[in-house]
């Protein structure tokens, strides 16, 4: 299938860590962005039957804290989080007539992967991935964001969303879960 270069471009800009297999380049995230607390951001890009996610929260939104976990109950809550975020298709339901299936999941963070230097102004993030592969790519129109309901304290997630039809950028509440493009 042909597919045009700029969809190509757009998607490897919203999928990074996907676009590029080998994520273990060793550097720190120097110019990593401010974060606004209860904000996070989602990349959506739909290409064909194929649908990538990208969700960029500050830790405090998910976790509660930005730190590596330093006792038994801050260990269980990165690993409660870690667990919550493994579940892709209950944070994130693409239409069900599409017919999509979890593919691939992948969770980031450099300050509970304990990386040097990750941290150090207070501040960090978690990233996690889905791939999802959907059996009826006609009938995928959208999905809703249900993760309001695991994060409380995740109050505004602006979405970007690049498909077949161009690219667009909504704002999704826990009162408005609801994406189509
Ligand atoms: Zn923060």
């Amino acid at each position: 299938m042909k597919r045009s270069a700029p969809l190509l471009l757009a998607l490897a800009l919203a999928m990074p860590a996907l676009a590029h297999d080998d994520h273990k380049h060793g550097h720190k995230h120097p110019h990593q962005h401010a974060h606004v607390h209860g904000q996070a951001e989602l990349k959506v890009a739909v290409d064909g039957g194929r649908l990538d996610l990208r969700l960029e929260s500050p830790l405090e939104a998910v976790l509660g804290f930005e730190h590596a976990p330093r006792n038994d109950k801050e260990r269980a809550a990165v690993a409660s989080l870690r667990k919550t975020l493994a579940v892709g298709e209950q944070l994130f339901a693409p239409t069900t007539a599409a017919g999509c299936k979890l593919a691939e999941t992948r969770v980031i963070s450099d300050v509970l992967d304990g990386k040097p230097g990750a941290g150090e102004d207070g501040h960090g993030d978690v990233v996690a991935e889905y791939r999802f592969a959907c059996a009826q790519p006609d009938k995928l129109t959208g999905l809703e964001a249900r993760l309001f309901s695991n994060f409380p304290k995740l109050r505004r997630l602006d979405v970007q969303v690049v498909s077949g039809k161009g690219q667009t950028a909504r704002r999704l509440t826990p009162r408005m879960r609801l994406l189509s493009w």
